[in-house]
């Protein structure tokens, strides 16, 4: 019987720096900017929806992080994700693999260490590709709620 691949075999505690890197999609999801819905008491309550403005580092086309060593000395409520903490990012997008694996679901096919090719996550439709705009191009947070998006949090392409 053929060896589990990595993201099966281990838990994410488990898992090396490299495999660890290796797990991300690049879909650039979790660098939008999300809106959380407030109780009649004002506290958050755990309902999020995604927009499609971006983090100001985040190249649009690339989707990666244009400053990745100093993202948090520039963005100071940028997320650092890992084994320990994921449970508790409720707003991550769903699609994304640390949530998945977390949550014991198969990675999907588009998914680059499926596929063996970056590029599915964008023909696929789950990237962030293309499709957002900078925050310091939507000054006005009033403004935001035009941008919500629903594609961020879906588990179908679109
Ligand atoms: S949502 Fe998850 S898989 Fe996608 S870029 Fe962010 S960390 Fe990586
Ligand atoms: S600082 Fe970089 S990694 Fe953090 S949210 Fe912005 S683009 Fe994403």
């Amino acid at each position: 019987m053929a060896a589990q691949p990595f993201w099966k075999s281990k838990t994410l505690l488990e898992m090396s720096p490299d495999e660890w890197e290796a797990l991300c999609d690049g879909c650039g999801k979790c660098c939008l900017a999300k809106l959380e819905y407030e109780d009649d008491d004002g506290q958050p309550t755990g309902i999020v929806e995604f927009t499609d403005i971006a983090c100001k580092l985040l190249d649009g086309h690339s989707c990666q992080c244009k400053d990745y060593d100093n993202r948090f000395a520039e963005v100071p409520d940028c997320v650092k994700v890992s084994a320990k903490n994921i449970d508790d990012l409720y707003f991550m997008p769903p699609s994304c693999a640390y949530r998945l694996v977390s949550e014991r679901q198969d990675l999907p096919w588009w998914h680059p260490l499926i596929s063996g090719d970056p590029e599915t996550v964008v023909t696929a439709g789950f990237s962030a590709r293309g499709r957002v705009v900078s925050e310091e191009e939507v000054t006005d947070a009033e403004d935001w709620p035009s941008h919500i998006v629903d594609w961020p949090g879906r588990l179908v392409p679109g």
